[in-house]
């Protein structure tokens, strides 16, 4: 009885890099060897690891290898592993109708200019098939399901068939009918090279059936006659006798086929650092990550005594896509057990915030046979965890060394580093000394803490920070004045994990961190300043309870001001109670819990200038008539102003508006009856500047404290495919 065969129709984004694959001009086509053969080593991993605790999963087929068949007579070639194989619900899934995230993702990098042999990184390496094929077919068996064929010229479709030949075991057939001109693909010399080149380090035997022809001589039957003949009659001259032989022999060429093992390396781990070459890692990071580029940094090591184990780490040149998917498994560190190769998303490895980090650990001392529940409460585990860590960071600091090589790091992956400090109380002054600031003295370079103690002036205490959107939006901020005119540096902390990173360092090599928005900013004065400020107290107090009572709960308290200079005001939020900046980021945030926010949100205090015009003309005209309207609606708009600057928004945009209409209208003297004037001025549409003003606050970004971690982890570290994509 013939099998069925269904069709299914290609899920519309991967039809679409289908087509892509056909029909754009990729001379880099090579690279389709790498991910066939990267998914037959999964697929194999896949099956070893489950044969660990159930060794009855290896029956079918006990031999874990990868074959590579080229067959000129059907210019076919393929690739068998003896890997978990796919069910037929797996084939159906995962070779056609549920596109990966990082479908879309690819043809966007591909439009954008990037190299077909990023594919593997963006989870859809298999369609690099088309790139050499016109026709594709795969069979497999899986354990818990009969053998079927995948077919597909791709075209829209592919199809499905239980297949009722020959049994492959367990694992999968990929066979590639190569296009006419892709026939290279055929040639033993280019396929064993390919392999050497792109697939070394596969940790499982890569066997290519290769032909040999050996030329034979043999006698034809007549000939064989003769010399029975020949040799019942005695000849003595035996030299004369085996020339007359040869003469007689026929050369005939002989074909014969045998596997010949193509990658033979010991694994690279296992070798010392001193004899591998830098190649020889770019190499096995490469097979390791599927990366098109060459790692930034490498370190290789081996930890001996209680506990043994052996480690290569690596450091990426970029983030990749998708570094913070949280629905992607990490794929960071691989954890083999005495050669063996046991699982590649170990979580218990490897912290959340180095999950960038990629390679490899050996352990010498974990059973074969561990399962995931075990890892989770695993000491060795802990202590393997504990060093990594360490390591990491050492290498983190090897990287510092090189400033070009650095900025690419700390551009790359600073926001882990901040969520280091964040997340990992242990290691949080080692990982602050890695960070790098803009501020007011740091020009365009970024200067690390370190430095900035070393440039701190006579009599400063603090390091002084201020947290805000962008450089732009704080490097002219009214709270920097006094500490600008005092000669005190101020980092500029614009990153939104900024806000958290600082909560929890609080000092640096003893010295606190301060924010120069912050309720409690306590400049070093002389006696003269102090005296001179008393007298400006006294004689702005009045002002101080009328703007107070103008404003009423909308600000905690009124004073005059330590830190502006130019300005006439600026809002100060609580030492411990969220910045403007904070304020911000939770107010955009789409989960946020309101009770929260009232009881953070900050408490705001009014600091006024007292040497400035503004505020002196309003002191006059309160103190001539508390109840002057011009002062209330100076001191709204001042307010208003205030929370601009200061980095807050405006609940009520609208109302500052027509203050401004209004004063507008006061300084142009026209009369505030003449409205209908309104529509005939040149006045610019202040609702569309002031929309222009909170544009940047509608930036969404989430709080670790409200936020559930997954969502927290993807908004506040979102990364885009960086600049050379
Ligand atoms: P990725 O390898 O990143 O998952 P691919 O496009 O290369 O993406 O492969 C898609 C999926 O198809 C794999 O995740 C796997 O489930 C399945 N697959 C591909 N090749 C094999 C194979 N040789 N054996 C078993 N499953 C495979
Ligand atoms: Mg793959």
């Amino acid at each position: 009885m013939a099998a069925e065969t269904e069709t299914f129709a290609f899920q519309a984004e991967i039809n679409q890099l289908l087509s892509l694959i056909i029909n754009t001009f990729y001379s880099n086509k090579e690279i389709f060897l790498r991910e066939l053969i990267s998914n037959a080593s999964d697929a194999l991993d896949k099956i070893r690891f489950e044969s660990l605790t159930d060794k009855s999963k290896l029956d079918a087929q006990p031999e874990l290898f990868i074959h590579i068949v080229p067959d000129k007579a059907t210019n076919t070639l393929s690739i068998i592993d003896s890997g978990i194989g796919m069910t037929k619900s797996d084939l159906v899934n995962n070779l056609g109708t549920i596109a990966r995230s990082g479908t879309k993702e690819f043809m966007e990098a591909l439009a954008a200019g990037a190299d077909v042999s990023m594919i593997g990184q963006f989870g859809v390496g298999f369609y690099s098939a088309y790139l050499v094929a016109e026709r594709v077919v795969v069979t497999t068996k899986h354990n818990d399901d009969e053998q079927y064929i995948w077919e597909s010229q791709a075209g829209g479709s592919f199809t499905v068939t239980r297949d009722s030949g020959e049994s492959l075991g367990r694992g999968t057939k990929i066979t590639l009918f190569l296009k006419e001109d892709q026939l290279e693909y055929l040639e033993e010399r280019r396929l064993k090279d390919l392999i050497k080149k792109h697939s070394e380090f596969i940790s499982y035997p890569i066997s290519l059936w290769t032909e040999k022809t050996t030329e034979k001589e043999i006698s034809d039957d007549e000939d064989e006659e003769e010399e029975k003949k020949e040799e019942e009659g005695k000849v003595e001259d035996v030299d004369e006798e085996k020339e007359e032989k040869e003469k007689k022999k026929k050369k005939i060429k002989e074909v014969s086929h045998e596997w010949a093992l193509v990658n033979k390396q010991k694994p690279i781990w296992m070798r010392k650092p001193e004899e591998i070459t830098k190649e020889e890692y770019a190499a096995f990071y490469k097979s390791l990550t599927n990366d098109w580029e060459e790692h930034l940094a490498v370190k290789h090591f081996s930890v001996e005594g209680q506990l043994e184990f052996k480690a290569v780490l690596f450091v990426p040149k970029r983030a990749p896509f998708d570094l913070f998917d949280t629905k992607k498994k990490p794929n960071n560190i691989k954890l083999y057990v005495r050669r063996v190769f046991i699982m590649d998303n170990c979580e218990e490895l490897i912290p959340e915030y180095l999950s960038f980090v990629k390679g490899i650990v050996d352990s010498e001392d974990l059973p074969l046979n561990i399962s995931r529940e075990m890892l989770q409460q695993n000491k060795i585990l802990k202590v393997i965890r504990k060093n990594l860590v360490k390591k990491c960071i050492e290498l983190f600091f090897e990287i510092a060394e090189n400033k070009e090589d650095y900025n690419k790091f700390y551009e790359a992956f600073s926001k882990n580093l901040k969520l280091g400090i964040h997340e990992d109380s242990q290691n949080k002054s080692k990982l602050a000394e890695l960070l790098r600031y803009h501020s007011t003295k740091s020009g365009d370079e970024l200067t690390s803490l370190k430095d900035y103690v070393t440039r701190m002036k006579e009599g400063q205490n603090d390091i002084y920070y201020i947290t805000g959107e962008s450089k732009k939006a704080v490097e002219n901020s009214p709270f920097l004045e006094k500490l600008k005119k005092k000669g005190y540096e101020v980092l500029y902390m614009v990153d939104a994990i900024d806000e958290y990173a600082v909560g929890q360092l609080k000092e640096f090599e003893g010295k606190k961190l301060v924010s120069a928005t912050k309720e409690g900013l306590k400049l070093d004065e002389s006696e003269d300043e102090k005296k001179k400020k008393e007298e400006l107290k006294e004689k702005f107090e009045g002002l101080c309870k009328v703007i107070k009572e103008v404003l009423g709960d909308k600000v905690e308290k009124v004073v005059v001001s330590d830190r502006v200079v130019d300005s006439p005001c600026c809002l100060v939020t609580g030492e411990y109670g969220w910045t403007a900046n904070m304020e911000r980021i939770m107010k955009a945030q789409a989960l946020r819990d309101s009770s929260m926010a009232g009881y953070m949100s900050s408490k705001k205090t009014m600091e006024i200038n007292p040497e400035n015009a503004i505020m002196e003309e309003l002191r006059k005209r309160a103190e001539a008539d508390k109840n002057d309207k011009s002062v209330k609606d100076l001191v709204l708009l001042l307010f208003e102003t205030a929370l601009l600057t200061s980095g807050f928004s405006l609940d009520d945009p609208n109302t500052f508006g027509n203050r401004i209409h209004r004063m507008l209208k006061l300084g142009l003297s026209i009369d505030e009856d003449e409205t209908a004037a309104d529509a005939d001025t040149d006045m610019p549409p202040l609702e569309d500047a002031m929309r222009l003003l909170l544009m940047p606050i509608l930036t969404c970004l989430p709080s670790r404290t409200l936020m559930p971690r997954a969502a927290r982890w993807k908004k506040l570290t979102k990364h885009r495919p960086s600049k050379t994509l």
